[in-house]
Parts: C-alpha cells; structure tokens; sequence
C-alpha cells in the first residue's frame, strides 16, 4: 500500500442543524449543542481501490499483494460508481482519495475518478508514482483528478528503495512527479511556490503536534484542524477494496460492508462511529486541554490497548501541565464548519466557493466575511475572495 499524506484525512468539523445540504435528515440522535455541535458530516474519503501494488512497502498497511495476483474479492466497477451514488447522497462535495495499493493498477481508475468529478467530488490520488508517465499525467488531467500525493522516504535513492523495497523505486517516483508537474498539475506547483521557500510540514496523523506547535506559540493556522482534532469516524472514512467501512485506513474496526448496507446506513448507524462520536476518551486524553485540536490519535491507541477510546500512547503531555484550561481552535481555523452566510455573495463569488472542498467551505466564508466587514463590504465578490485570501 502507498502510504501517502493523502492517506491522511486533511485537516477538518462537519454540520448543524436539521439535516446536511444537500436535504437528507441527519438522525436525531447524532445532534449536539452549541459552538461544538459542529456535527457529525462526512467531508472526506480514502478509498483502497485494490490490495494489488507494484512495490513492496515494508510499512504496508494493507499488505498489499503483487500486480499480477488476481484483483479477487475487488469491488467491480459497478459496485465502485454506486457506491459513489451513495456517498453523494450523504454530502455531494466530499474529498475523495482514489489510493491502493496503487490504484493506476486498475483499469478503471478514471472512469471512477471521472465518475466522481463530474458529481461534484474533489478527486485526488494516492500513488506511488512509478507508473506515471506524460501520457498517464494526461490522463488523470482529462479525467478531473485534481491532486496527486507521491511520498518519498528520503532524498537519496537507496533508503527510499530499501523502504520500498524495490530498486528504481525513487527513480520512478520523481519521473511521475515531474511528468505530473509538466502535464497536469503544473499550476498546483506555482501555488505552492508562491506560498514561498521551505517544506511545510503537517503532522496530520500525528495530531499531538498541533499540541506541540500550540506550545511553541506557532499561530493558529498551523494548528488548524477539525473540531475535536483527528476527524477519524466523524468526517472520515476509509472504503477497504472489499467494500469494508472503516473510520481510517489505519482503524481496522469495520462498520460494515458495502456489500450488505448502503453507504449512508453505515456512516449514520455503523456503531464504531457512534462510538467515536462519543468523544469519550480515556487516560489522558480524556482530561487534557488539548482536546479540542488534538483528541490522540485513536489508531494508535487501538493499536497499543486494543481500545479505540483509550490514550495516544505516543503523547507525552501531561494534561493540566499546560495551565488545564481548554484550549479551543479559533472559528477561523477550525476546518468542516457549516456553510453559513452573514454577508451577500454574487453568484461568480458563490461559483467560486463551489470549488473550495466542503471541509474548508464553512472555513473560507468566516474568513472572507470578516475581511469584508473589516474592509466595508458588504458584498462578496471574488474580487474580495482574492484579496482575503491575499492578506
Ligand atoms: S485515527 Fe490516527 S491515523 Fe486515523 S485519522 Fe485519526 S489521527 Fe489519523
Ligand atoms: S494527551 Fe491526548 S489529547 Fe492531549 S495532547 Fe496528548 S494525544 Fe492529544
């Protein structure tokens, strides 16, 4: 399995009120109250197309099998484009992580990938990307994948290799970063360019760092995070190659199959999730002050307890060392908030913010209208959305 920054959920909060966007009621019983009820929306998705891969990941965490075995047990194609049906019917904008294995491995990637798109998903892809070429590039531009996450374990080729185990690993993953780079995504490097030198680092499966970053008084944009911090079961989830619903890649505790439930059956009722939502948590984590933008990270703790509730065995806080007041993520920075409009925005500015995935939606309009306001607008306009997004 190519276990990529993609893999990880982006950092998000979720919805309020009497039912999601696009009219489907959300149960009663998954309601809460006040500026935490940021409710329980799904905003985000990685989906394990196939178990099959070309290299052999020493961290595999699907152990993964080789390109030639057969793609047994697989969801078909059929299977896959209902299922995307079905998700659409929970929130019509999700982001969706196409991941393997390495999913170029299937023929039909971009008929899913298109598939997607064109109902209004965000659609990026985890790959190793030893199999991307010019032409392959082309592809996924044409079929609307908006993103590709390529990870490398090293700058120089052998520890890569070593980790990857297969040799010209390294080699083919900067290939396809660079065909990438020439043929699609182009415009995504400039971008990241114009945010200026340096590597930014995001410690997105490692959520006590945002408790390390609070502490060394980085500012809140780089502690940005869902409400309750790891969005795992709350406004994420994992699909297996086999239609299993999980709330990460990293959490094998099944909500049930696709195979049986419809996807919406699963994400409301599945009782892992209920759990999760809970947001009990024990030891530490449950009585730190950190709780609101880190939570622990509950693969972890599944993986050294056996208890998805208990403490992040990795965390070295010691709740209440920290002053013990809570400390909460400012509106701004809390990412799966509802979309919420105070202000009037033209349809070109509404258009625009269609293409913002629904996890920074809610985000992006708190921070465009107070610009506005601060500015003297009263009117949004993309005009405003550049320059808000320029301060
Ligand atoms: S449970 Fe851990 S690995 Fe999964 S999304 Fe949360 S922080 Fe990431
Ligand atoms: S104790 Fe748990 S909630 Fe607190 S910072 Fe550590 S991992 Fe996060």
């Amino acid at each position: 399995m190519e276990q990529s920054d993609s893999d990880s959920p982006p950092l998000v909060g979720g919805i309020r009120g009497r039912g999601t966007k696009n009219g489907n009621p959300i149960p009663s019983r998954y309601k809460k109250r006040g500026r935490e009820a940021v409710e329980f929306q799904l905003h985000s998705i990685s989906w394990n197309l196939t178990r099959r891969c070309n290299l052999r990941c020493a961290h595999c965490y699907l152990d993964a099998s080789s390109p030639e075995e057969e793609a047994q047990g697989e969801l078909s194609t059929e299977e896959c484009l209902r299922t995307l049906d079905q998700i659409a019917r929970v929130n019509p904008h999700p982001f969706l992580i196409l991941t393997g294995g390495e999913p170029l491995l299937r023929e039909d990637l971009f008929e899913i990938a298109h598939y997607a798109a064109c109902r209004g998903f965000t659609v990026v892809v985890g790959t190793n990307g030893t199999l991307i070429d010019a032409a392959v590039a082309r592809q996924m531009a044409r079929h609307q994948i908006q993103g590709a996450s390529i990870s490398l374990d090293s700058p120089e080729p052998s520890p890569h290799d070593l980790f990857r185990g297969v040799s010209g690993a390294w080699e083919g993953a900067i290939r396809g970063a660079e065909a990438l780079k020439e043929e699609a995504l182009g415009w995504l490097a400039e971008a990241q360019k114009a945010n200026g030198p340096g590597l930014l680092i995001s410690a997105r499966c490692a959520p006590h760092y945002r408790r390390v970053l609070y502490q060394r008084g980085a500012p809140p944009s780089r502690w940005r995070a869902y409400a309750g911090g790891c969005p795992a079961g709350t406004h994420y989830c994992r699909i297996t190659p086999e239609g299993e619903v999980t709330p990460c890649p990293y959490l094998p505790l099944s909500a049930g199959s696709l195979r049986e439930r419809e996807f919406a059956e699963l994400w409301w009722q599945g009782e892992i999730f209920g759990r999760l939502r809970g947001r009990g948590r024990e030891g530490r984590c449950g009585r730190c002050e950190f709780r609101a933008l880190c939570g622990g990270c509950r693969a972890r703790a599944y993986a050294f307890s056996g208890n998805c509730l208990g403490e992040d065995p990795w965390c070295l806080h010691r709740p209440g060392s920290s002053g013990g007041q809570e400390v909460l993520l400012p509106e701004e920075e809390t990412l799966g908030l509802e979309s919420e409009f105070a202000l009037r925005w033209t349809a070109e500015a509404r258009e625009r913010l269609e293409r913002v995935p629904s996890f920074a939606r809610g985000m992006v309009i708190r921070v465009v209208e107070r610009f506005a306001r601060e500015t003297g607008w009263t009117v949004v306009s993309p005009e405003i959305m550049r320059r808000a997004k320029k301060r």
